[in-house]
């Protein structure tokens, strides 16, 4: 089966899950699936077959695309959005800001005879010039040079995008880059990751003597978590618009630790919310295909069925925009920040990667005999090597502020990043290691000890939640990734450090005599040199933080730290020698990265500071003003002012405190802004405003504690996580 038509079958079986939780009657379903989408079935109704046949060799085989192709194409697609609705056309394009970016232009041309026409043509298709000046490119352009390029991507197809309007634009994935060809954007390096990994990967099953297989692909099925509450909480409170994340909050009486919200039943609110999601997805050709409660209250995940990375990245950002979208339709507010709420899990996105061939293999899957599957154990041994060798490169494409407020938290995988291989694989392949013969366990049933339950076959790897990178059966899980971040800048990583890893094997199996031989001893070497990776373990427990250490697995706590490991010598070697980015291109993503940190934590500390100054502080002031007279009515009446006084000395004690505290962090925050270099600058604020902050926050969430309900300024963690 190839991939497209592996996709296509798990979508049908979906559609028909879904069907039957809704209302919508089965034709009516397949026909919504995709129908804003300018795919395949669109280009063979639409093209002359020259035409067709002449895009489809670009698609799948790069082949140039001449401007007459690019005209015949351009125009049926116009027609086929106008039919649906459309005005305009967008190139669409994704940024180093790490959201979508679009400019729309309407189809409208004025005609000789003073009317107009509607126009597209294929220069228009394939070309755009957005003066987009304004978006960070780290130094590789000037401002008087500002040009920047879009250029089509046709292996993502162009769809409709439709706002709660019904404004329809036709939207046209692209890849943008400066007037030199520098990539300014995500998309162009995970495209020339891509290109590269199966470049190799070819020549790895060639040499196994796969001769049927002309291209290898990435696969991937990126678990997307969220939050949702109440517009009328988020409007209350400035940390929220302004950092998408809560700055203080006492805890809830109740948070997550009854587990009763993971995959609990979805309250109507909820799942009203959930089926409009779905529907837009579809639409957009968003394979949408679970959705459920997650751990923490008011938390969410989504999961798609898994596509070739390209549109897989592409269709993330489509659903990430898209919460956002339909939540405002519900009156709730779709948060996607890694750490919206203290004490309670946080977002992240599980990126569920795998290699398929063009031939339907995906090069993941052990078979039932995993032992003397040649093939599979070599690819396997490629990924132990190249995480392990470039961990720390892994760990920088995961990195943001957010996610430094969650790895390690007992929640999400620790900083360390180790492979979870499962018992079974990890005898056979230290069973290989020791240059002995491996077998493999076979079929294994689960037995329930209830005899009308059936025996269900057991998969060769357990689950493990705590692991970073986890193989799962038949792909890897790499379930450190920030949740709200492009899945692009991780699985170019990703792609890059196996291309190297399979570029050496193909290397030495390419010159060697005995081919088995070879890929066993690759085999052997792979796991004496990188098995340290390996751990199947608890990786939440302080016990693996030492034995990570002792195996000299890096950890590393930081963004800050984590992106300077894609900035080093080695790494300009790697990402260059593939062609993924150049030094330029990675110094720039570098001081990007680092400016944008500096920027966020701004935001917080401004953020902060001005919600102590005109919230806190004055609500605290009046608390007490009332406390002070209650105490001196109480005094003049005769009567009894103890716990008055006790109360009024404990918030004056407090509101003194923070005031204080206050004082010093505005010091502190001047003095990191006046910061001009941007290494130093990122730096101070990790190392000055963060510990700040958080010193801040405990002497406000205290006071929360002891002011009456109707007191406090903005709403509280038990309404926004519980009440929404
Ligand atoms: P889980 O128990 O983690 O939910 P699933 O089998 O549901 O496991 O898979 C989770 C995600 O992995 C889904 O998005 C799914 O489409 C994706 N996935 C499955 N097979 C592959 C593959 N070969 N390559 C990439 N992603 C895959
Ligand atoms: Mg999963």
């Amino acid at each position: 089966m190839s991939i497209a038509q592996e996709i296509a079958r798990v979508v049908s079986s979906n559609g028909d899950k879904h069907m039957k939780e809704s209302r919508l009657k089965d034709s009516s379903l397949t026909k919504l699936f995709g129908s804003n989408v300018f795919n395949d079935r669109a280009m063979q109704e639409r093209l002359p077959k020259d035409t067709y046949k002449a895009l489809r060799q670009t698609i799948e085989k790069g082949a140039p695309l001449t401007l007459e192709v690019a005209n015949v194409v351009a125009n049926a697609m116009k027609d086929w959005a106008i039919e649906k609705g459309a005005t305009h056309y967008t190139h669409w394009f994704q940024p180093l800001t790490g959201i979508t970016a679009e400019k729309h232009d309407s189809f409208l041309s004025p005609s000789d005879d003073g009317g107009s026409v509607m126009e597209f043509s294929g220069k228009q298709l394939i070309q755009g010039e957005p003066d987009a000046s304004s978006f960070p490119s780290g130094g590789l352009r000037a401002t008087f040079e500002a040009r920047g390029y879009t250029a089509w991507d046709c292996t993502s197809p162009a769809f409709l995008k439709e706002d709660g309007n019904g404004y329809v634009t036709l939207t046209i994935p692209t890849a943008f880059c400066s007037y030199t060809g520098e990539a300014l954007d995500k998309k162009t390096p995970l495209l020339r990751s891509i290109e590269a990994l199966s470049k190799q990967a070819v020549r790895v099953l060639r040499a196994l003597g796969n001769k049927t297989a002309t291209r290898v692909m990435p696969t991937m099925g990126p678990e997307q978590e969220y939050f949702l509450i109440d517009k009328k909480y988020y409007d209350a409170r400035i940390d929220l618009i302004a950092s998408g994340r809560t700055l203080f909050g006492a805890s809830s009486p109740k948070g997550q630790e009854l587990e009763d919200q993971y995959f609990g039943a979805i309250r109507d609110r909820i799942s009203s919310f959930m089926r409009d999601l779905d529907i837009e997805l579809w639409k957009m050709g968003v394979t949408a295909k679970t959705k459920h409660n997650e751990v923490a209250p008011a938390q969410y995940e989504l999961a798609p069925v898994f596509q070739t990375i390209n549109i897989a990245a592409d269709h993330n950002q489509l659903v990430m925009e898209t919460l956002q979208r339909v939540a405002l339709r519900h009156g709730l507010v779709c948060l996607i920040h890694e750490k919206p709420f203290a004490g309670v899990n946080g977002s992240g996105k599980h990126n569920n990667w795998s290699m398929s061939t063009n031939d339907g293999q995906n090069l993941l899957e052990p078979g039932k005999t995993p032992h003397d599957n040649e093939q599979f154990l070599v690819f396997l041994s490629a990924l132990i090597k190249a995480v392990d060798k470039h961990a720390s490169k892994l760990r920088a494409g995961a990195a943001n502020r957010g996610n430094d407020l969650r790895l390690g938290a007992n929640e999400a995988p620790p900083a360390i990043i180790s492979i979870f291989m499962g018992e079974e694989l990890t005898d056979i392949l230290e069973t290989l290691a020791k240059g002995k013969k491996a077998s493999s366990k076979g079929q294994h049933y689960l037995h329930i000890g209830v005899d009308s339950l059936p025996p269900l076959p057991k998969d060769n790897t357990d689950r493990n939640r705590t692991s970073p990178f986890a193989f799962t059966g038949n792909k890897f899980e790499f379930r450190m990734v920030p949740s709200s971040i492009s899945i692009s800048g991780p699985n170019t990583v990703l792609n890059t450090i196996v291309t190297e890893a399979l570029d050496d094997i193909a290397t030495r199996l390419e010159k060697a005599k005995d081919i088995n031989k070879e890929a066993e001893a690759i085999i052997k070497e792979t796991m004496i040199k990188h098995g340290r990776v390996i751990f199947n373990g608890n990786n939440y427990s302080e016990e693996w933080v030492k034995e990570a250490k002792k195996r000299g697995l890096p950890n590393i706590s930081s963004a800050v730290e984590a992106w300077h490991e894609m900035a080093t010598p080695e790494a300009e070697k790697l990402f260059s020698k593939y062609k993924v980015l150049s030094k330029e291109e990675l110094h720039s993503r570098y001081d990007i990265y680092l400016e944008q940190y500096a920027k966020i934590m701004n935001i917080e500390a401004q953020a902060a500071v001005q919600m102590v100054k005109r919230q806190y502080i004055p609500a605290v002031i009046s608390f007490t003003n009332q406390l002070a007279q209650t105490v001196s009515n109480l005094k003049n009446a005769g009567g009894s002012s103890t716990v008055q006084k006790e109360l009024l000395t404990d918030v004056s004690k407090l509101l003194e405190s923070a005031n204080k505290k206050l004082a010093i962090f505005e010091a502190v925050l001047e003095k990191a802004q006046g910061t001009s270099n941007v290494e130093a600058k990122a730096v101070a604020y990790r190392d000055k405003i963060v510990p700040g902050l958080n010193d801040l926050r405990k002497d406000i969430d205290t006071l929360e504690t002891l002011l009456p309900a109707c007191a406090w300024p903005v709403p509280t963690y038990a309404e926004m996580l519980f009440k929404s």
